[in-house]
This record gives C-alpha cells, sequence and structure tokens, in this order.
C-alpha cells in the first residue's frame, strides 16, 4: 500500500528524510515515534503528497508519487489525514464539515452525504452533535468529527500525526478507543504519536525515528521489551 525506495528529502540545505525504505502493507497498522523534529511529520506528509520528495521512489496505493504527471487531487481522496489542531471549518456546524468533501470533491448528493455523515458520528459515538459548532465541543469530541470527516471520503489509508497531543487527559482515551476500533476493522493506518501504551497494543509494527533516518523497524513486543538503538533507549527512558 505504501513504499518508500531510497527516499530523501530536503527542505533547501536541510537534509530532513535520509534515506528512508519503508513498506507498508494493506491493514497494516503502523506507529512511528521519534524526538521532535526527527522528521515524524514530514514522512507522513510525504504519503498524501503534502511534501514533495527530493529522491527516490514513493508509491502509494499504486500511485507514483515521485512521478510529477500524477493527478494528485484524485490520489488525495483515497488518503485520510488527521492533524493535532483538528483543522475543522469553525463557521460550519459539524455534519457540514462532515457533508462538505463528499458533496464537492465526489459529487454525492446532498441527503447522501448528510446520511453517511450521520453513520460516521454515530460511529465515533457523538451522534447527537451533528447540528454543534465546533467550538461547542470538547477537543476529544472534535478530534472525533475530524475522523468522522476523514472516513467519510471511504478512504484506503488514514494517517495520524500526534492526534491527541492538543487534548485534555481525559479526553485522549476516547480518541484512541475510536483509532483502536478503526485498526480492528482492517484500515491501513500510519500514526505518529507519543502514546506508548496504545502503540504497544495496537500498532503491528513500530518505526524510530531520529535525524531523520529511520533507527527502528520492529515489532511493539520486541521494541518495547529493548530497542537495538542507543538512541531508541534513551528516548523510551525518557518517557517512562
Ligand atoms: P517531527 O514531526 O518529528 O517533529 P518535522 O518533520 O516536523 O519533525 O520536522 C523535521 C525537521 O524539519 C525540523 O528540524 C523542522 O524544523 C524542519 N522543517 C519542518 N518543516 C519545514 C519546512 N517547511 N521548511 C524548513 N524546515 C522544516
Ligand atoms: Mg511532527
Amino acid at each position: 500500500m505504501i513504499q518508500f525506495k531510497q527516499v530523501n528529502k530536503h527542505y533547501g540545505q536541510f537534509h530532513v528524510l535520509k534515506d528512508i525504505n519503508l513498506q507498508i502493507e494493506e491493514g497494516e497498522v503502523v506507529v512511528i515515534i521519534g524526538p521532535s523534529g526527527s522528521g515524524k511529520s514530514t514522512l507522513l506528509r510525504c504519503i498524501n503528497r503534502l511534501e514533495t520528495i527530493s529522491g527516490g521512489e514513493l508509491i502509494v496505493n499504486g500511485v507514483p508519487l515521485h512521478d510529477k504527471k500524477v493527478d494528485i487531487n484524485k490520489f488525495r481522496r483515497d488518503i485520510g489525514m488527521v492533524f493535532q489542531h483538528f483543522n475543522l471549518y469553525p463557521h460550519k456546524r459539524v455534519v457540514d464539515n462532515i457533508t462538505l468533501a463528499p458533496t464537492k470533491v465526489l459529487g454525492v448528493s446532498k441527503e447522501e452525504a448528510r446520511q453517511t455523515a450521520v453513520g460516521y458520528l454515530e460511529k465515533v459515538g457523538i451522534a447527537d452533535k451533528a447540528q454543534s459548532y465546533p467550538s461547542q465541543l470538547s477537543g476529544g469530541q472534535q478530534q472525533r468529527v475530524a475522523i468522522a470527516r476523514g472516513l467519510a471520503m471511504k478512504p484506503k489509508i488514514m494517517l495520524f500525526d500526534e492526534p491527541t497531543s492538543a487534548l485534555d487527559p481525559e479526553t485522549i482515551g476516547e480518541v484512541l478507543d475510536v483509532m483502536r476500533s478503526l485498526a480492528h476493522e482492517g484500515m491501513t493506518m500510519v500514526i505518529v504519536t507519543h502514546e506508548m501504551g496504545f502503540a504497544r497494543e495496537v500498532a503491528d509494527r513500530v518505526i524510530f525515528m531520529d535525524q531523520g533516518q529511520i533507527l527502528e523497524d520492529s515489532t511493539p513486543a520486541e521494541f518495547f521489551a529493548k530497542p537495538r538503538e542507543e538512541r531508541a533507549q534513551v528516548f523510551l527512558s525518557r518517557l517512562i
């Protein structure tokens, strides 16, 4: 589903991703961890072409993203992304946040989009908030709306960039619960998070990044028992 082959990326002179080789299969749940500034968000943003790579090959959902000719708008419909700061439209009701892309981009009828939206709001446990505005919701509820909005496009891959980092501690669990059930349904997911309990329990693989490189790519059992790399050991010991 996702294949990085010898991918490099520079921001001007700065070498942010170094020789990335990574393969993610359909239905896999991969958690990316590592210190701030190590390139986690950049790697994630390359997957939906929010960033372009400077060298190597990146194939996502069968589309060669290193090829300048690809139709990016069509490609992006299949990739959902959830950000740390929700990025909901503040002046639109919850239900309208979710129906916007399916009606405008996919050409789904308003009524069908509304029914789909309500279905996904039920799935994330907040059907009663359909007519609210984002500012009337808690952080955890807003993030669940953002997930429902992503799912309404029926994506093949969901990307999460620190989805719980901006939340109050008491609402983190409700967002992780939604992500856990998506994982169990077989969604292909790539998740940047500092929630180590979630990574241990839900991830098929844990990737540890530092200074633009992938230093570890292992199962959570292996990784948390004893990471091979010293930098990963130091990183984990600081979290605990
Ligand atoms: P992480 O998500 O692991 O914290 P990022 O991918 O956001 O790391 O950033 C990696 C490095 O690239 C950081 O040093 C950051 O300052 C730099 N960086 C990120 N985005 C840009 C950009 N648009 N232009 C220049 N440098 C950037
Ligand atoms: Mg980041």
